[in-house]
Order: C-alpha cells, then sequence, then structure tokens
C-alpha cells in the first residue's frame, strides 16, 4: 500500500512500526502533502534511520509522470503510470489567473458514452484514494514555479461516483487545510448521473461542486449516447436538485454536443423543460473529435451559438467551454489509448518530423 493510502491514523501506524514518534506521522505528511516531496531525502527534520525504513518501503509516491503532451495555449497532459503498470490522464488548463487540474478516478470508463475515447475499452479498475491524490501532487510539482493551482475538477477518465469510498478519501486529503488546502469551492466532481450515488455523495457534505453529463434530455437519446444509463433524465434531474438543497452548490449540466445528434432546437427545447424548475448552469461542450470514432462530428461554432441562445431565450444559465489542447489529443482519454497501443501521440509524432520553429503556432 502506497503512503499516500494511508489516513492520518494509518500513517501514525506506519510512523510508530518503523520506529518514529506520534509527531513524526504530521511531519511526515506535511512533507507529501505540503510540501510534495518527492524523495524522503528532502525530508529533512525526519531522523535518517526513518527516512531509510520508509525509503525501504519504497518512494514517497506510487506512481510517476510517463509522458506529457504540451499544447500551445499552455494546457498540458500527464500521462501518469501506476503502479501495477496501467496508466492515466491528468490535465493542467491555464486559463488567466486560474490554473485548473482534471484528474481522473478508474483505468478506462464503465459508462461508455459513445463519444468518449476513455470508455472504448471499458474499465480496468478504480484508483485508490492515493492514486487520486498523487494526481494533484504530480501537477503541482509541474507547475511550481509559475501559477498555483487554484481549481480541480474531476472529470477526467472514469466516472468519479462508481468510486466514491477511495474519492472520499482522496477529497479529505486534497480539502485538509495543513496539506493540499485546496477549498471545497474550487473544486467540482463530475457524474454521468447515478441518483443513488449522487444522494450518498450529498450525505458526504464535501461541500464540493457537482456538474452532471446530461448530455440529452430525451431519454430515448440519452440511452443511445449513455448506453450504461438506467436512470431517466428526471430521476437524474431530482438527484441533482437534492444535491443542491443539501449543499447549497448550484449544479451545472454538461452537454456534450454533436453535430445534428443532440444540437438541434427540439433537444434545445427538452433541455429547458428538464432543468428550468431548479437553479443551475448548463455547460455547452462541443465535442473534441476522436481518432477512433469517426461517425460523430463536432458543431461549427454558429450552431454551438444558436444552441446556447435557444437555452437562455428559455431563461436558462449558459457557458460554452472553449476548447483548449486542441492541437494536442485533446479528447480525454486519448493519450492513454495511444501509450496502450504503443503509438506516441501524432502530436509528438508531428514534434519530431517538423524541424523546430515549423510547429503548429
Ligand atoms: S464521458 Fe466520462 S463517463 Fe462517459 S465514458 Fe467518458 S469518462 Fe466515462
Amino acid at each position: 500500500m502506497a503512503i499516500t493510502d494511508l489516513d492520518d491514523g494509518g500513517l501514525s501506524a506506519l510512523v510508530s512500526e518503523l520506529g518514529g514518534k506520534p509527531f513524526q506521522a504530521r511531519q511526515l505528511s506535511h512533507w507529501i502533502y505540503r510540501h510534495g516531496a518527492a524523495d524522503w531525502d528532502e525530508c529533512r527534520n525526519l531522523p535518517a534511520a526513518l527516512r531509510r525504513s520508509l525509503a525501504e518501503r519504497g518512494p514517497p509516491l506510487g506512481s510517476e509522470v510517463r509522458e506529457t503532451v504540451q499544447s500551445c495555449d499552455g494546457t498540458e497532459k500527464l500521462l501518469i503510470e501506476l503502479r501495477d503498470g496501467e496508466t492515466v490522464e491528468s490535465v493542467v488548463i491555464p486559463d488567466g489567473d486560474r490554473t485548473t487540474l482534471c484528474i481522473s478516478t478508474q483505468v478506462g470508463c464503465p459508462v461508455g458514452c459513445v463519444f468518449c475515447a476513455s470508455g472504448l475499452d471499458g474499465v480496468r479498475r478504480n484508483l485508490d484514494a492515493g492514486e487520486i491524490v498523487e494526481q494533484v501532487l504530480h501537477a503541482r510539482r509541474r507547475t511550481a514555479g509559475g501559477a498555483a493551482l487554484t481549481h480541480l475538477v474531476v472529470m477526467g477518465i472514469g466516472e468519479p461516483l462508481l468510486n466514491l469510498d477511495a474519492l472520499l478519501q482522496a477529497l479529505a486529503r486534497i480539502r485538509d487545510q495543513e496539506g493540499i488546502a485546496l477549498g471545497a469551492r474550487r473544486i467540482t466532481v463530475s457524474t454521468s448521473g447515478y441518483p443513488d450515488r449522487i444522494d450518498r455523495f450529498a450525505d458526504a457534505a464535501t461541500g464540493v461542486n457537482l456538474a452532471v453529463s446530461l448530455h440529452a434530455a430525451d431519454d430515448q437519446l440519452r440511452r443511445r449516447l449513455v448506453p450504461t444509463a438506467r436512470a431517466t433524465v428526471a430521476e437524474i434531474v431530482a438527484a441533482a436538485q437534492r444535491y443542491f438543497t443539501a449543499s447549497g452548490r448550484q449544479v451545472t449540466f454538461e452537454v456534450v454536443l454533436l453535430a445534428g445528434v443532440n444540437d438541434r432546437p427540439r433537444d434545445a427545447a427538452a433541455l429547458i423543460g428538464a432543468v428550468r424548475r431548479m437553479p443551475c448552469t448548463v455547460n455547452l461542450l462541443p465535442w473534441n473529435p476522436v481518432e477512433r470514432i469517426p461517425d460523430l462530428r463536432r458543431p461549427p461554432p454558429f450552431r454551438v451559438q444558436k444552441f446556447a441562445e435557444a437555452l437562455r431565450a428559455g431563461g436558462l444559465n449558459v457557458t460554452v467551454r472553449k476548447q483548449r489542447g486542441a492541437d494536442r489529443s485533446a479528447a480525454c482519454g486519448q493519450l492513454r489509448i495511444q501509450a496502450a497501443l504503443g503509438r506516441e501521440s501524432p502530436d509528438v509524432q508531428a514534434e519530431k518530423a517538423e524541424p523546430p520553429g515549423l510547429g503548429s503556432e
């Protein structure tokens, strides 16, 4: 078990087992979560004997960054290799005075949304709490010296609420004021809509924001887009409403827009009818093309605009996601798939093929 999988009680037990003093568990925790130590030698106020014993168990972090791909807009994708050789992706997204990190919670995804690279091969396993937290630690080391991470979105590979226990343990670590100290209001967890899990998440009272991926308000169309969905749109929206009532946090409904599939006037009308009774925001995400999904298309900007205007005319708050990392395998899960296939991303290939100075910018 990695050190980052241990809660405070587990850390205390480990330090005492290795002959350390009780207060040294807190020091150890500070070194990992506050200072981001990647080597026990960095933990200068721990006795040498304790550092040696810890080193015999392994390094502070169980995962490592295997590949990074940077986009011309500053977005950086990290391919992270886990203890057992599996990989997940995290994405660092700078935007003005905000730097947002998007993290994964599963290796692959069981939900199988038809437009998503991450669900193409199903799920291999859940991430441990430590593997979720370590994505934040890796990203923080990469941004050290630059802008600090200001926001976290749990929207990467996997369905977070199907790995709820590990997610809750990880969120406690990430929010811990003596550690990473990222406030609940700066964290958003995104789900593809499991009403019973949304209720359990509300009961945990984390205070974080909830985003619900709706994609369509018509049940038949939604089941085509999210084939594993069991709950109806009405049940999902009711659970989102309960989350709002319990947490006071306004829910965001997300819609990945696909040309000719869910971007029609009747799709906008159905969406207005489904969510207008609760305070919420609808976030439109024009689809990022995926090489292995050739049948879908991204809607042109004017169509996205028209859809957004129709929703606004129906009284909804609407945001449209800016495309980020468009030149660098932008869709979630693509980097991992390319690594699994033993191929470099097309972007890396292009970098190698082109002489310096003739890049895509
Ligand atoms: S969009 Fe999210 S929930 Fe759907 S398959 Fe991809 S990772 Fe899973």
